[in-house]
């Protein structure tokens, strides 16, 4: 006889939760050829669990070990390549993560349970098991007899509205499983399309004959000649667009259909554009402009990453858009990332204008289904991706261009949950990983690029003029020391700021007032005894919003009232301190009284179409004057705006942060940069009350260089980036006195295997969040890729051991590499 020898294979699966590493499972050998690297399976994990993972790698199995079965294949074609799974292999060894918690970043929420859930009924579910309640019971009944229904059937079944606790339950049970989700459900969206019927299709003598047919009616001679003047190429149209338009209705259509003169067709359309979009002719670049992209495509033949140095209003976005339009050119897929998408109305529009339909919008805001067919298109090897920092994790195929626009600001850094990933860094390695360009454009690059360009590691171009002769603007100091001494501010404005905005209002020009803090004041404090009105939960004060008329706590969203009196002393009497960006609102609404004044911050612009709304707006130059946020200091681009005011430079200065002053000549150089950027030359008044602080002198002159080098020369003497390499481990807990200990073992840890460069345990500005005492250690490294990486390692073995320490396992342990 002869004995066919077969290895056993298994197979690596990634799972989308904190575990370490990847799980391994058998796998059959009839399977295999079913199989491939990051396709989606169904895995049993514990004793009693089953989730959706991803096919990690495969190897020959050498032991005796027994794994487990996969118990479903979910794909028929890998919803990611093999380079995506790389990357996130990546991300989770630099940035010392699961790889789980990057996969559960990378993918869309389908694994979440929502309506679009189907569930089923696990092995361990019996018949007649005990203690089910009767909704439970009705559940596994309907699964029993239908193997798969998504939460929308059972909610349809079950008469109940919300059946999400039972479902989790049920879950926590083990007795039913999510199965899949839209991803495998995915239906296509249709559109209704008007079409001419087939005698007047291509035939103008028959189309005039139409207009003949609808004599009596001016409301279909309307319609048709609508059709006629915005039909496509393919001669067809909407029917919303009939539809919608003033004084016709669908009543017309269907009138036009009766007569045979239109016919109904449903296409199937994509989710992602159906704005209306005209394509706009290219601009011509300037001469200079021209030189710059002949500039960086020079230095794409060498360098893989090339930084561009423009100031505002250089026209670097329009660079971006010759580059796009190479990419496009070549059917080649180009990714554009920004730092906040909140921001991009106006660019997404230029973009679309351009580029139509080509143009693809990745953001928080997409529901699943978008999602899903973002991830599809992805696939297509087809596309400009816009998005933020998390579009990286879009599974392109054929990536060749990453565009960081923004490149300095500190929000492409992930602060929670991890990966905790920066995403500037982490397209650099995408790039490299799929040989793709990267360019970087800033009109304040950080320390880190600039040093990297200069010292030839990425290139360098520099765009140093405004597009179309306009000056930048010029930039004032108002000294508040002086103004105060000579009574002449007026609720927080000082008399030289009031006259220019008046100035500005009486030519109709528009005013920007910048302040980094919202809400309306930042502290309800007694003013005899200094006492604050305090979260409950976090070490902060409270934060007045009036038009809630409530205390509010930005770190864990905690409310209550304000208090009118001291609860340390029944006479004292509570004041509000300081202020935010709804006080000046109404600050300015006193001292212009005419003025149409609105505001832009995180409540404002909660919403997208609040967001459009105040976007439109100035467009239209409905609003005079806006107050705002750093929001408005990102991307806007309004002719009409003539004079930005600043209205306290002091708290960007004096945070007590090794990147504060770096950040304070970032943000107000772009607050700035808002100011004339067309037409005429913009003015920019800030006051301070350091006004020899030699950043803000920096700012005046518009002189990066001068900053850069003085800034470069400190972290080199105190050893900060990039002169270092900065990791903070921050330890929480809800017991300070558990939280003490696991500081000192930690201590001991790092002292014994790192030897220097460690400082802390510290306790930080907020010492408690959300119930959590804080305590913080910080890592300067000095060494190779390679000691660095050991010592990461050494990093998230130290994470575990502490957890695994008797009464702290619920410690939390978050190592933050790169610092931001
Ligand atoms: P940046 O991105 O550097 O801030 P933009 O690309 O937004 O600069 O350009 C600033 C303004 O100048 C925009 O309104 C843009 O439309 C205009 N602009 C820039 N370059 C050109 C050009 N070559 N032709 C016409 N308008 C231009
Ligand atoms: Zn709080």
């Amino acid at each position: 006889m002869f004995q066919k020898s077969t290895i056993q294979k298994i197979a690596h699966v990634i799972v989308p939760l904190a575990l370490k590493g990847t799980l391994s499972y058998k796998v059959e050998e009839e399977d295999l050829q079913h199989l491939a690297v990051g396709m989606r399976v169904e895995v049993p994990i514990g004793k009693r669990k089953i989730t959706t993972g991803i096919i990690h790698s495969f190897q020959d199995q050498t032991s005796n070990k027994a794994y487990k079965s996969i118990l479903q294949f979910l794909d028929e074609a890998p919803i990611v390549d093999e380079v995506h799974i790389r990357f996130w292999e990546w991300l989770s060894n630099y940035y010392v993560c699961e790889i789980g918690q990057v996969m559960h970043a990378a993918l869309p929420a389908h694994l979440k349970i929502d309506s679009e859930t189907v569930l089923s009924l696990s092995p361990f579910y019996q018949e007649d098991m005990p203690g089910l309640n009767t909704n439970e019971f009705l559940i596994t009944e309907a699964l029993l007899t239908q193997k798969s229904l998504s939460v929308k059937e059972l909610q349809s079944i079950l008469k109940l509205n919300s059946i999400a606790h039972i479902i989790k339950s049920l879950i926590q049970k083990r007795l039913i499983y999510v199965k899949a989700h839209a991803l495998d459900k995915y239906k296509a969206k249709t559109e209704t399309y008007i079409y001419w019927n087939e005698a007047y299709q291509g035939d103008s003598l028959a189309q005039e004959m139409a207009f003949e047919l609808c004599s009596r009616s001016e409301r279909q001679q309307k319609a048709l000649l609508y059709f006629i003047e915005h039909a496509d190429q393919e001669q067809k149209l909407p029917r919303r667009s009939i539809s919608t338009l003033p004084g016709l209705d669908s009543s017309v259509v269907q009138a036009l259909v009766k007569k045979e003169i239109w016919i109904l067709k449903d296409l199937s359309i994509s989710r992602l554009n159906n704005e209306a979009i005209y394509v706009e002719k290219a601009k011509e670049l300037s001469a200079i402009q021209q030189q710059a992209l002949t500039d960086i495509q020079k230095q794409f033949e060498t360098q893989n990453t090339c930084l561009l140095h423009g100031v505002t209003g250089s026209g670097k976005t329009q660079l971006y858009i010759e580059l796009l339009r190479e990419k496009l050119s070549k059917s080649e897929q180009s990714l554009y990332l920004l730092p906040e998408i909140a921001l991009t109305t106006q660019l997404v529009q230029r973009l679309q204008r351009v580029f139509g339909d080509q143009v693809y919008v990745y953001h928080s805001r997409l529901n699943n289904q978008e999602r899903v067919e973002l991830f599809r298109q992805a696939r297509t090897g087809k596309g400009i991706f816009i998005g933020p920092r998390s579009a990286i994790f879009l599974p392109f195929t054929k990536l060749r261009l990453i565009l960081i626009d923004e490149s300095h600001d500190g929000s492409f850094k992930q602060q929670d949950p991890a990966p905790r990933y920066h995403g500037r860094d982490a397209a650099l390695y995408l790039a490299h990983l799929v040989g793709a360009k990267t360019l970087l454009g800033t009109a304040t690059p950080s320390i880190e690029s600039y040093e990297h360009a200069i010292n030839g590691k990425y290139g360098l171009v520099t765009l140093s003029e405004r597009y179309g002769d306009i000056e930048l603007p010029e930039i004032q100091l108002i000294d508040l020391k002086k103004a105060y001494q000579q009574n002449r501010v007026k609720h927080n404005f000082s008399r030289q700021m009031i006259q220019s905005i008046q100035d500005c209002l009486d030519r109709n020009k528009q005013v920007i007032v910048f302040q980094n803090r919202r809400g309306y004041a930042p502290r309800m404090q007694c003013t005899s005894c200094g006492h604050t009105q305090h979260c409950t939960k976090c070490d902060i004060s409270l934060t007045y919003h009036k038009y809630k008329n409530q205390m509010i706590c930005h770190y864990c969203g905690y409310a209550e009232h304000p208090l009118s009196q001291c609860p340390k002393g029944n006479q004292h009497k509570l004041q509000l301190q300081g202020y935010g960006t709804e006080k000046l609102e109404e600050d300015l609404q006193l001292l212009f009284p005419s003025a149409r004044i609105d505001r832009m911050d995180l409540e404002s612009a909660r919403s997208k179409s609040a967001h459009k709304r105040i976007i439109k707006s100035m467009e239209n130059q409905d609003i005079d004057i806006l107050v705002g946020t750093q929001m408005i200091s990102k991307g806007l681009d309004f002719d009409a705006i003539e004079l930005v005011c600043v209205v306290n430079a002091d708290p960007m200065i004096q945070f007590p942060d090794f990147r504060s002053a770096e950040r304070a000549y970032q943000l107000l150089t772009q607050v700035a940069g808002r100011a004339g950027r067309k037409n005429k030359k913009g003015k920019v008044l800030i006051q301070t009350f350091s006004p020899d602080h030699p950043v803000l002198n920096d700012v005046i002159k518009a002189d990066y260089i001068s900053m850069f080098n003085r800034e470069s020369a400190e972290r080199k003497l105190f050893k900060y980036p990039p002169a270092s390499r900065l990791i903070k481990i921050q330890l929480k807990h809800k017991k300070n006195e558990v939280l003490q200990r696991a500081s000192k073992h930690l201590q001991q840890a790092l002292l014994a295997n790192l030897k220097s460069g460690v400082l802390g345990p510290s306790t930080p500005a907020i010492s408690r969040i959300n119930n959590y005492y804080i305590q913080e250690f910080l890592i300067k490294r000095n060494a190779s890729n390679k000691q660095l990486q050991q010592e990461k390692t050494f990093l998230y073995e130290t994470s575990h051991w502490l957890k695994s320490i008797k009464g702290m396992s619920a410690l939390r342990v978050i190592i933050d590499i790169d610092v931001y």
